[in-house]
């Protein structure tokens, strides 16, 4: 029987698969996976179906636009803040993804990018990080050896079974619906960061 949300899982069962219960690709929570994202120091990101759920829309005109979500941008900020790099790795290319990296503070933008693990490589080398000190968040199978080689891949919860497969962490949400935000508190409470962001909030509430 399908669980319901709220409810326990079985124990056979992982809980960040539940929602994907019926399809053999989830995998177990690498037993080192907490190690792993206090490591990560880069967080490099597909755009279509990551930071949007993928869809693409146009208009008359022929411009594109594109949906984000704004607990994501927040998280991205947190994220900086914390100390943090960020980076775009997106295999199209249009002009919001520029604008929306402008908004956050994000420098490092490469669109139109074939080989992801190639233009990756380059990023890191660039930024002086290793492999094992950078996260990748992506849905597709473009972004698969990226997330395969990487210390912290990271899969949104409506990616590939490849993906999603091949991931150390699938986020409980969809791309373009906090699934970033998600996947940077994970990264924040690794690091032992997540309490603090909280507490500030928390103070000017008070
Ligand atoms: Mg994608």
């Amino acid at each position: 029987m399908r669980p319901s949300r709220g409810t326990t899982p079985p124990p056979d069962r992982p809980a960040r698969c539940r929602e994907h219960s019926h399809e053999p690709a989830c995998m177990t929570k690498p037993a080192d996976l907490d190690r792993r994202l206090a490591r990560v120091q880069l967080l490099l990101l597909d755009v279509d179906g990551v930071l949007t759920d993928g869809g693409v829309t146009w208009n008359n005109q022929g411009i594109e636009s594109k949906t984000f979500h704004i607990r994501d941008g927040l998280g991205l900020k947190l994220w900086q803040r914390a100390g943090g790099r960020t980076g775009i790795v997106t295999g199209r290319s249009s002009h919001v993804v520029q604008l929306r990296a402008g908004e956050l503070g994000i420098g490092i933008v490469r669109q139109g990018v074939e080989d992801k693990l190639a233009t990756a490589a380059a990023v890191l080398a660039e930024c002086g990080v290793s492999w094992e000190e950078t996260a990748f968040i992506g849905d597709d199978l473009p972004d698969l050896p990226v997330i395969a080689r990487c210390g912290a891949g990271i899969a949104v919860a409506d990616a590939c079974a490849e993906v999603r497969a091949a991931a150390a962490l699938v986020t409980t949400l969809p791309g373009g619906r906090g699934a970033v935000r998600e996947a940077i508190e994970h990264l924040l409470r690794a690091r032992g960061g997540w309490e603090a962001v909280v507490a500030r909030y928390s103070l000017r509430a008070g």
